[in-house]
């Protein structure tokens, strides 16, 4: 197939990027490089440059007889969006709905979206269900969550094939495909930083949560089975229809657990200190990934903690610098 990815030059986006090449499909990466980076963008993909704010550009991007495009460009700070919730609707409502109108507008069928389980908010059922109630506590997640009913929507009036999936925490490495965020606000990449000595210690964001261990537990998700779903999704949808996933390991993990697994795969200790709760942070979000795992036939092939943080250690020791 000939296939867009918009934000093809950010953590997923490249990592998918690369595994939609390895499959053979003719891949270009659509990137306004504000956050992502180029030399990200994997051998074999075309980079075109530009932003989803530009309707004529992506009219004219998309009118190259592509069968699909996988939409990973979003801004997705939750603290900014707080901040800032105007710039997140508009580039995540208002960029998608350009994209949709220009993909209806030149005849591109195939949707995989990147949702998230922000959607959900504080969950009353955990592992939480595709089905639980959407409540999305800040505006990153109600913006992630307007597209997926935006999605729907227009799936169903002009017969679009669409999926969004709904990503708990992605963590590791890929080849040479790695987290580098500026700034970095995840929990795997600062307790490595921590490790490699690039940052003094780590904040433990709460310490009495109805926990284990009093910390927050969160569903961690090996990049590359991540990537994977998306070339099943892609072929998954009939027209008029749009399909909703949440994607996870199913398994918890807290955040002492990581700070552990980290200390026992970089071998040298980690100072962690502890802090308040970050506002609107729930104790516990672990996905139910049946749903995926039954009609997809998807499930994870790294599902360890240790395999995620060693990957994401590993690509760390190789970029020093991250992509620069
Ligand atoms: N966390 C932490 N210290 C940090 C960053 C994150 O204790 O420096 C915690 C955070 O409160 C959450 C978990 O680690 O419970 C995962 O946070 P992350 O930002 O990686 O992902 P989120 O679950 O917020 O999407």
């Amino acid at each position: 197939m000939k296939l867009l990815v918009t934000g093809g030059a950010g953590y997923v986006g490249s990592v998918v990027a690369s595994q939609l090449v390895e499959a053979g499909h003719e891949t270009v990466v659509l990137d306004d490089l504000s956050k992502g980076h180029a030399n990200a963008v994997p051998e074999g993909a075309l980079l075109v440059e530009g932003s989803l704010l530009d309707e004529g550009f992506l009219r004219e991007t998309l009118s190259g007889g592509f069968d699909g495009v996988l939409h990973f460009a979003a801004l997705s700070l939750v603290a900014e969006s707080v901040e800032q919730p105007e710039r997140y609707y508009r580039n995540n409502v208002v960029g998608t709905l350009n994209l949709l109108e220009a993909m209806v507008e030149t005849g591109v069928r195939r949707l995989v979206f990147s949702s998230t389980a922000a959607v959900y908010g504080e969950p009353e059922e955990v592992p939480i269900p595709e089905t639980a109630p959407t409540r999305p506590t800040n505006p990153y997640g109600s913006s992630k969550l307007a597209v997926d009913g935006l999605i729907r929507d227009v799936a169903r009036a002009r017969g679009l094939c669409a999926t969004s999936l709904r990503y708990f925490n992605v963590a590791g490495a890929s080849g040479r495909f790695g987290e580098d965020h500026e700034p970095e606000t995840h929990l795997i990449p600062i307790v490595l930083q921590a490790a490699a000595g690039t940052r003094e210690s780590v904040k433990i964001f709460g310490t009495d949560y109805p926990t284990r261990d009093g910390t927050a537990v969160r569903d961690y998700i090996h990049i590359e089975d991540l990537g994977r779903a998306h070339l099943l999704a892609l072929e998954a949808s009939e027209p008029g229809e749009h399909r909703v996933y949440n994607l996870g390991n199913g398994s918890g993990f807290s955040v002492l657990q990581v700070i552990e697994v980290a200390r026992k795969v970089a071998g040298v200790d980690i100072r962690a200190k502890e802090a308040p709760r970050r506002t609107g942070d729930p104790p516990e979000l672990v996905a139910s990934s049946d749903k995926i795992k039954t009609e997809l036939g998807w499930k994870p092939e790294k599902p360890s903690l240790e395999a995620m943080i060693s990957d994401a250690w590993a690509w760390m020791q190789d970029h020093p610098g991250g992509y620069e």
